[in-house]
């Protein structure tokens, strides 16, 4: 099969951890690596240059058009080309693109959001909203992360088909180490959402010494990651800024647990990482980590600096249970390694070619 795959956003190429480049691009590269063989992707980008060789037949291929509409029209030239049996958009940037698309070439349609602008519960965008809800409403197939997301979408747009398949993990990458550290792991872009202000609010609660590491860069400006630097100047923080996804395992390692603190968290990449390296994880329990991390990987609770305060405690003074959650997470992420999300996605993309 041939699949035509949009980022319009953000490429798998690029470095993660800053601006606008996060878990999506995560996402993309590992998966769309682990469908070689079963499948030809094409995976169109922003920029210049010639394609971009993943694996044997799947490709990160340049479009020169800083627009939608002209973006559109030169992947429809492709696919006169091409003869694409499918479109695959992510984000609602590349949503507009694929709309477009659909309207002229009608190829069967799925979407991933990735974040849900209505969903979210700090910093709406209006218009972001209407858009989102025209791409879900007009595509063939949404893919969520998580059932709650898939169900959310269902219950506020009836009528629309939404599944869910989670996101995985590279699991060799990813191992688990022995436990022996005192410190605990940030890893995320800095941006509001992410809520590392509450975790620094928490820190300031715990009556026990903590050393936080965050790794990651500022997502929007400087400001943002300047202003949380200032409200934790008096706790043990160490910025240590972005850190390159393959060099990110000796990361989680050296932690005694991961805190994923986001406000929002449609699914929460970070958490699976923890889970394959036998790390607990910390986090709130309305975000998509609750359908990964759940009971069995960490501790998630109600939002509050004070719960997250508490949970950081708990584990902070409980080697056992560490090693107990970060054992159980580590033989439940097993079943998260991409290779097995590629497969499942493989169906998936059968079954809406035939229909
Ligand atoms: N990440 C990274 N280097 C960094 C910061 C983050 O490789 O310096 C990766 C992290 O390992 C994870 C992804 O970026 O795979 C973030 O994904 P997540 O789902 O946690 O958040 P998102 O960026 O999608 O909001």
């Amino acid at each position: 099969m041939r699949i035509c795959v949009v980022s319009y956003h953000a490429s798998p190429l690029e470095p993660v951890g800053a601006g606008k480049s996060g878990g999506m691009s995560i996402v993309l590269k590992n998966l769309y690596r682990r469908m070689a063989g079963f499948a030809e992707v094409d995976i169109f980008v922003r920029g210049k240059g010639q394609p971009v060789s993943l694996e044997q037949g799947i490709n990160v291929v340049y479009i020169d058009q800083h627009d939608t509409t002209s973006f559109a029209e030169e992947v429809m030239s492709q696919h006169a080309l091409r003869q694409y049996d499918l479109l695959h958009t992510h984000y609602w940037s590349s949503g507009v693109v694929g709309r477009l698309v659909n309207k002229v070439s009608r190829i069967p349609w799925l979407h991933t959001l990735h974040t849900v602008e209505v969903l979210k519960t700090i910093k709406q965008d209006r218009v972001r909203i209407d858009v989102e809800e025209e791409i879900v409403r007009s595509c063939d197939l949404v893919v969520s992360p998580t059932r709650q997301e898939a169900k959310a979408l269902s219950d506020l747009y009836p009528g629309i088909s939404a599944i869910s398949v989670p996101h995985g993990v590279d699991t060799d990458m990813f191992r688990p180490s022995l436990d022996g550290h005192s410190n605990i792991l940030y890893v995320g872009r800095i941006d509001p959402i992410k809520g590392l202000d509450v975790l620094v609010d928490a820190l300031r609660m715990l009556e026990r010494d903590v050393k936080l590491i965050v790794i990651g860069g500022p997502s929007k400006g400087e400001r943002n990651f300047d202003s949380i630097k200032t409200y934790g100047s008096d706790l043990q923080i160490e910025f240590m800024g972005p850190v390159k996804h393959e060099d990110l395992a000796r990361y989680y390692s050296k932690t005694s647990m991961v805190v994923v603190p986001s406000y929002y968290e449609s699914f929460g990449l970070v958490g699976l990482e923890a889970m394959a390296s036998a790390r607990p994880v910390v986090g709130f329990s309305h975000t998509g980590l609750s359908e990964t991390v759940s009971e069995d990987a960490g501790i998630l609770v109600k939002m509050s600096a004070r719960n997250l305060a508490g949970a950081i405690d708990t584990l902070a003074g409980n080697h056992e249970l560490r090693q107990e959650l970060g054992k159980s997470g580590r033989n439940k992420v097993l079943a998260y390694d991409w290779s097995n999300i590629a497969r499942v996605y493989q169906t998936i993309y059968e079954k809406v070619i035939e229909k």
